[in-house]
């Protein structure tokens, strides 16, 4: 089943050439013939790139206006490139780049976020608003309402993840709620996923692009590259042209009936916190093991009874006061203590 009005945005990370973009209007014009049901209409490329490190890779800036203005005249396909401060917003207008989008760090910037919606003031081009680095809701509808009070056209929004402390194995954390929050609360928003920059690694791509459409995101923005592994930026993440078409080609658009979307939400949710528990478990384990060096050094005995003793009370009160079961969480801690034991006793009766 096809979801109809489904925006399909692809393209490089970054435009390295005027042949590299040539080279992916092309594929974009076979692929859409081929898949005129979940056609490419707009191309993305980066010309002013925000890297993390001076001295990485900036973007070709103005030069590669041109290239898109060309790839835009020969292929027919609106492009679409990432916009910071005012002053590129009005070279963007001056080449007739059709759409805008606000990368994750600009819009955590109320400044700039309000320069370059003056900056547009008046304009009909589609601008989308990716969210935030930080998991914060008012910060992003924020961003989207400074750029909607000046435009003209449709400001839509993206989901691009969010920068945690550990966000593995993703390179962003998705927490999901998040943009189902953002739906609820602003039906009226076209959302987008893109599954590029949270997934990180090529390999994610397809299950992040999955869950996407089952929350009924409106449309995807995904990076795609003729030579990923040579990219100038975000090589690990990028899609070649045959895994643009494996990935795209393997969505599945299910029925929008209400008890699947309720349930897929819930599912994403219970994934996310199940990641959780695993990231949990290894920073205790490598607790466990701290310890454990400091009971070698001090010649102290692996198993201290009166110590677990305690932990386990406190961790029954606790269990009891969330509701949980008692014996469920008594097979939980035994687990977790004969785990402890394992490795400390591995690691004390190592040889120096
Ligand atoms: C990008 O789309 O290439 C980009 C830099 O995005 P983000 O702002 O999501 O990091
Ligand atoms: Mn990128």
């Amino acid at each position: 089943m096809m979801q109809k009005e489904f925006t399909l945005i692809a393209g490089p990370c970054s435009a390295e050439s005027r042949e590299q973009l040539m080279q992916t209007a092309a594929f974009f014009e076979r692929y859409n013939a081929a898949s005129p049901q979940l056609p490419v209409k707009v191309l993305r490329a980066g010309v002013w790139k925000p890297r993390t490190r001076p001295g990485s890779f900036e973007g070709c800036g103005e030069k590669a206006l041109e290239w898109l203005a060309e790839v835009r005249k020969t292929y027919g396909f609106s492009v679409i490139t990432e916009v910071a401060t005012a002053a590129h917003v009005e070279l963007c207008l001056k080449y007739g780049v059709d759409q805008l989008w606000i990368g994750a760090r600009t819009t955590s910037n109320p400044f700039l976020m309000e320069d370059i919606a003056r900056a547009l003031a008046g304009c009909d081009n589609p601008v989308w608003v990716k969210n935030p680095i930080s998991p914060d809701l008012a910060l992003w509808t924020g961003a989207i309402e400074r750029v909607s009070r000046h435009v003209k056209g449709p400001v839509g929004a993206i989901h691009r993840g969010f920068g945690m402390y550990n966000s593995l194995p993703y390179r962003n954390s998705p927490l999901w709620e998040i943009a189902i929050e953002m739906k609820r609360s602003h039906p009226e928003i076209a959302l987008l996923c893109d599954p590029s920059h949270i997934g990180g690694r090529r390999e994610y791509l397809a299950e992040l692009a999955q869950n996407g459409v089952d929350l009924e995101m409106n449309g995807l923005m995904l990076e795609v590259h003729p030579k990923p592994e040579g990219a100038l930026s975000d090589a690990s993440q990028q899609l070649d042209f045959e895994q643009f078409e494996r990935l795209v080609s393997g969505l599945v658009f299910r029925n929008a009936d209400c008890s699947s979307v309720k349930l897929a939400r819930i599912r994403h949710i219970l994934d996310e916190v199940d990641d959780e528990l695993v990231q949990l478990l290894a920073h205790r384990m490598q607790l466990v093991r701290d310890l454990g060096r400091l009971k070698k050094e001090e010649n102290l005995s692996v198993l201290q009874f009166e110590r677990w003793n305690k932990v386990v009370e406190r961790m029954m009160d606790s269990a009891r006061q969330q509701g949980l079961d008692s014996g469920f969480m008594r097979q939980i801690l035994n687990c977790l203590h004969a785990e402890a034991i394992r490795i400390q006793k591995d690691m004390v009766q190592e040889k120096p």
